[in-house]
């Protein structure tokens, strides 16, 4: 580890998962696993096993997850007071998580050892090292996340440098500095960060900030600037309270502004941020800095003008930089690298500045101005380069759809029903199908009918179903996005689906999900 590294830290599946609105099921934590190991992200905290059943299902299925860059953390707290670490239940299911890093949390605030824990200081110091040491003589790398540390210090700063020796002693491989309650200021962050530095040279720190002052990220640079070499925090800020630290806007600030590279490829980071925000099923934030629709957007007249002449007039870095795009001007080249590095990860031959390039990056602007969204959508991003690259074999022809709900008088549980009719080939095929839903009915009615002539499609299920009801500009034409998540058992994509009827919107991604797994096989078969 050279000084000039920071190792980001992401705790958006467990933090982040304690703010309100943001829930994630275990499919959508594994797919934000991926994305951010992908991204870059050193470390990725997937939750706490020892407090929901949720956290346990995430780390047995994450064994399978074939991440390329990140390692797994699995966060819990010290053994109970007047209990041996081995015996405790909590923290036996950290290490039956499997994980090669473990976060566990302490007591640093005196208060809070006497009057919540209800226990004494000395007993909190052997919690602390009892079970830094027990995880790191199970081969656990240890952060150790010291919870008011802070308001602790502020208020007794040897027992909350003691609590940090306990950890160090231990055995653990990180100290890490939290802003709890988020009320500490960056001229505080950094005075205390270097007293720790200067306690404790040995073993590095980290910072893990809240926002309960709009200071996080100005916070964690302080303890960056103060020599801490991890920052904790979440994608887009998301967390308990006001949120944790935003990483969308620490690392291009970190990458940008400091010259500390921090991920290989900054140019996803806008990516990034709308996929959480689309698989936690939350709208996009227009003001977020970097990230934001309008983060690069002139209104006044007199600044287009002068962003028409010189761009860096009015932007203090350049807009692609970080994969956002400046919005009066649409950067088609910008625009276009997206669309290049899409096709390039799906092996679609797509050449910059070619005549289909431009017109997939059209249809793109088209289609997401009329409410689609792409980011967990690559399903049907594939399928519309694959047509206007003339690599697409309609699978069907549609005639009709039909569906109907059934509410009975008489307690009779509802019905719903659908029927399809479509044409293969030449060779036209009804069916009706029930199921539990109307959209249930009608993706069983679909598979039932294309079943005969592609039998293949048996391994394909759906494992994820979102709606969202899109701000229309006009109140009366309120459109409603639906996002699937369909599976063969080996891989998993995302289709969408847009329009003012709910049915239809649903219709759109299923026949998506399906369509493109027909035309991967296709392309399969006809590999040499
Ligand atoms: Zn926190």
């Amino acid at each position: 580890m050279t000084s000039n590294t920071v190792f980001l830290y992401d705790t958006t599946l467990r933090d982040g998962t304690q703010g309100e609105g943001f829930q994630l099921s275990v499919l959508d934590k594994l797919r934000i696993a991926e994305r951010l190991d992908a991204f870059g992200i050193h470390t990725i905290e997937g939750g706490w096993p020892g407090s929901n059943p949720k956290d346990v299902a995430f780390f047995r299925e994450a064994k399978n997850l074939p991440l390329q860059h990140a390692r797994l953390a699995a966060f819990g707290s010290t053994r109970r007071a007047g209990v041996a670490v081995k015996d405790d239940a909590q923290v036996r299911m950290l290490l039956e998580s499997e994980t090669p890093v473990v976060t566990i949390f302490g007591k640093s605030w005196q208060m809070q050892v006497t009057e919540v824990l209800r226990t004494t200081v000395e007993e909190n110091r052997a919690m602390i090292g009892d079970t830094v040491a027990y995880l790191v003589g199970h081969g656990r790398e240890v952060v150790y996340d010291a919870e008011h540390f802070f308001d602790g210090y502020k208020d007794n700063a040897q027992h909350a440098l003691a609590t940090l020796e306990a950890a160090a002693q231990a055995g653990a491989s990180w100290l890490v500095l939290c802003d709890t309650n988020g009320g500490t200021l960056p001229s505080e962050i950094m005075h205390i960060c270097k007293a720790v530095r200067d306690r404790l040279p040995a073993t590095p720190l980290g910072i893990h900030t809240h926002n309960d002052c709009e200071l996080a990220v100005a916070n964690a640079i302080a303890a960056i600037k103060a020599g801490a070499t991890q920052i904790q925090g979440t994608i887009n800020g998301y967390g308990e309270r006001t949120g944790n630290c935003n990483l969308t806007s620490v690392i291009p600030i970190l990458q940008l502004k400091m010259g500390l590279p921090v991920v290989p490829h900054l140019e996803q980071l806008r990516d990034l941020s709308y996929f959480v925000d689309d698989v936690s099923n939350n709208p996009h934030y227009a003001r977020a800095p970097f990230v934001g629709c309008s983060a690069f957007a002139h209104k006044g007249g007199m600044h287009v003008n002068a962003v028409r002449k010189l761009a860096r007039s009015y932007e203090h870095l350049e807009p692609a930089s970080v994969g956002n795009e400046q919005n009066i001007l649409v950067s088609e080249l910008s625009g276009q690298a997206n669309i290049l590095s899409k096709a390039e990860q799906l092996g679609l031959p797509l050449a910059k500045g070619s005549p289909e390039a431009a017109a997939i990056l059209k249809r793109v602007k088209q289609l997401e101005s009329d409410g689609y969204s792409f980011e967990a959508a690559d399903g049907s991003l594939e399928l519309l380069i694959r047509r206007e690259l003339g690599d697409h074999q309609k699978p069907f022809d549609l005639t009709e759809y039909h569906t109907s709900f059934r509410q009975y008088r008489d307690g009779h549980p509802p019905v719903c029903e659908a029927t399809v009719k479509l044409v293969v080939g030449g060779t036209p095929e009804l069916t009706v199908a029930e199921g539990r839903g109307v959209i249930h009915a009608l993706d069983r009615a679909l598979r039932k009918a294309l079943m005969p002539f592609y039998p293949e499609i048996a391994d394909v299920s759906l494992v994820d179903y979102k709606v969202r009801i899109i701000d229309g500009h006009d109140a009366t034409a309120a459109k409603t996005r639906v996002l699937i998540v369909s599976t063969d058992g080996r891989t998993r994509w995302g289709t969408v689906g847009v329009s003012e009827n709910i049915i239809e919107a649903s219709w759109l991604a299923l026949v998506d999900g399906i369509d493109l797994f027909l035309q991967r096989s296709i392309s399969q078969e006809s590999d040499p």
